[in-house]
């Protein structure tokens, strides 16, 4: 695979949906998903100027903070209690979807004497199988987040489209970017990231309003 050409491809696909919708690119934080791949190959993407990193799960995600830390670390798939103690070095937290974790890891997080930043994960896919919150619970979720865990800092909404041609995931990200306005309105001012948008679907998220994007299989596909 060539991965500095995926990298450029990627990029080059994320500035022409910002110029289609006035966008700045810069604007946009490409999170490199690397859970199906070597620490060799983050080595490699790292040394291409990538920035940030994604992690579905906490313990692999804690090992790769570790070893790399001079870039940043997502944690970007779903978070069970006993996983919360692997938390202290992720820069981003994306899938906060239950009080009862959120509760813990605050707890962890005032241990540590520090605040970790999390997203709200939302459920736009209709999907009942797919992980997070529906959207008419995201904004008093939000509002006792804020109240009850002082150590979290609410920084915005993730979603996650169902696998379906590009075009049918636009409604989707209408509604989590809609509702991530809301949230900025209504409770939180300065949660100014919408993290909505993977290989499949990344450019309709980006003209939606997707400040990060999430992207594995794109970044690390062989040439046809
Ligand atoms: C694996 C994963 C991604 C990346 O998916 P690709 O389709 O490989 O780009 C993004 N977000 C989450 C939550 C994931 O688990």
């Amino acid at each position: 695979m060539d991965l500095q050409q995926n990298l450029q491809t990627i990029r080059s696909r994320i500035s022409q949906a910002c110029a289609r919708t006035g966008r700045d690119p810069s604007s946009i934080t490409l999170v490199a998903v690397t859970k199906a791949v070597s620490d060799r190959t983050v080595q490699q993407l790292i040394e291409l100027g990538v920035g940030t990193f994604g992690e579905n799960r906490a313990i692999p995600g804690q090992r790769r903070s570790g070893l790399f830390p001079q870039v940043k670390w997502h944690l970007i798939g779903p978070l069970q209690s006993n996983k919360v103690k692997y938390c202290r070095d992720f820069d981003l937290i994306h899938s906060l979807e239950r009080l009862k974790i959120a509760t813990l890891l605050n707890q962890k997080a005032a241990e540590w004497d520090k605040q970790i930043n999390v997203l709200i994960q939302v459920n736009i896919s209709g999907e009942d199988a797919k992980h997070g919150l529906g959207i008419g619970d995201v904004l008093d979720f939000a509002r006792i987040l804020i109240r009850e865990c002082p150590n979290l800092n609410l920084r915005g909404l993730m979603g996650m489209a169902p696998y379906v041609e590009p075009e049918k995931t636009r409604s989707c990200f209408q509604a989590l970017a809609r509702l991530h306005e809301q949230l900025r309105a209504r409770v939180k001012s300065d949660a100014d990231v919408l993290s909505m948008g993977m290989s499949n679907d990344f450019e309709v998220a980006v003209e939606e309003g997707a400040t990060m994007v999430r992207i594995g299989s794109a970044l690390f596909m062989e040439e046809e």
